[in-house]
């Protein structure tokens, strides 16, 4: 039996582990369930389940729910996260959290040398560098729940890094693809939020439109694999197929495939290094009469060179990146400013950070805070009403 906390539970990723906590549940037990205001999924869920730990981020969520439950004990605020993160009980903890908030569980875990299957990006955008020397000196491991990490950590197998030349992250290129960058200027979120090839939640989808996605995937991979800036390499596969490829030094490559379905990936974090039996949709190469790939368009990707000159910059710059970007999808969404100047504003923050040197817990919460300061200042100028 493994025994999982579940953080995040109500979000897209929430929802597939519920699901594969359903499908093996002579295999998995769910000892903890979190999120961070949705308590009616996470009650719900803790009944189908019988789990008697809860968290809610939110107070006023939490009060809500011992109002309503009686099944066992609910914890509040973003201590209840690491709390959870901590528990003797889990083996592993599935990191779905949204946000910076996940980074703190993930040290958690990590310190007390637990397996965390990774979906939190900003865990390892914000401070990928801290989580491996911890990883190492406690044993714990991170797996990538991301499919195209998750490809790359499959196609590496037993190799070594030292033996690969290039690792390639495939990018569907989102909803704007074949448009002409002129017209996507003034898209509406609603037209955004159409993503071609997976459902996610709106701050991805809208990373994905601006490919700025899958520059944070990049600095991921630099993290969770050890490869340097130059050895990482996107290319544009709209069909979502080929998830990674990896190119060793003999010339020999070797790609991950499959249907999107972001439960294999939780899958394989879980049963690692086992791997499970499953009913999950299955890939028949019949159905896809091509599988194309194209080398990324920087007018149509702003975001994926905007997050490449923070991954060389190191430090504190991808912490930058993130909050920036985070608060301009918000103020986008909100209708606030346009599409097109999402991009500009976030450039005009990275452009105006001094990385801060060693890397350390306090240094990526000063420029997260600095960050998201300066972008309002940069927003102020292209900001509606
Ligand atoms: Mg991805």
């Amino acid at each position: 039996m493994i025994r999982v906390a579940l953080l995040g539970a109500s979000g897209s990723i929430g929802a597939a582990a519920l699901d594969l906590a359903r499908a093996y549940r002579d295999r998995i037990r769910l000892v903890s369930l979190a999120a961070r205001k949705s308590h009616a999924p996470i009650l719900r869920a803790a009944e189908e389940f019988g789990v008697r730990r809860i968290a809610l981020v939110d107070p006023a969520a939490a009060a809500r729910a011992r109002a309503t439950w009686k099944g066992g004990a609910v914890l509040e605020g973003d201590q209840a996260l690491v709390e959870l993160a901590e528990d003797e009980d889990a083996d592993v903890v599935v990191n779905a959290v949204v946000g910076s908030i996940g980074l703190a569980p993930t040290v958690a875990a990590l310190e007390r040398g637990k397996r965390v299957a990774l979906a939190n990006k900003e865990s390892v955008v914000l401070a990928g560098e801290l989580l491996t020397e911890i990883a190492r000196r406690s044993g714990g491991l991170m797996l990538p729940v991301d499919s195209e990490h998750s490809g790359v950590f499959q196609c590496l197998g037993s190799f070594s890094v030292r033996d690969v030349r290039r690792v390639t992250l495939t990018a569907s290129g989102g909803p704007f693809l074949r448009r002409d960058p002129k017209t996507i200027q003034d898209s509406t979120p609603e037209e955004v939020l159409e993503h071609p090839t997976w459902s996610m939640g709106e701050r991805i989808t809208v990373d994905c439109a601006t490919l700025m996605n899958k520059g944070f995937e990049l600095i991921e991979a630099r993290w969770l694999f050890g490869l340097e800036p130059d050895r990482l390499n996107v290319l544009i596969h709209p069909q979502s197929i080929v998830h990674a490829l990896v190119e060793f030094i003999d010339g020999s490559v070797v790609a991950q495939l499959s249907v999107p379905d972001m439960r294999l990936p939780l899958l394989y974090a879980i049963s690692y290094p086992e791997r499970w039996c499953s009913a999950l949709p299955r890939l028949d190469l019949v159905d896809f009469a091509t599988l194309t790939f194209e080398p990324p368009d920087p007018v149509r990707c702003p975001g994926l060179s905007l997050a490449r000159r923070a991954l060389v910059a190191g430090s504190t710059a991808p912490a930058v990146l993130n909050a920036a970007d985070e608060e301009a999808v918000r103020l986008f969404l909100n209708r606030r400013i346009r599409f097109g100047d999402l991009i500009p504003i976030v450039e005009e923050v990275l452009n105006a950070h001094r990385p801060a040197g060693a890397l350390t817990l306090d240094s990526i919460r000063d420029a997260d805070r600095w960050a998201r300061a300066r972008l309002k200042e940069a927003a102020a100028h292209v900001i509606r009403g």
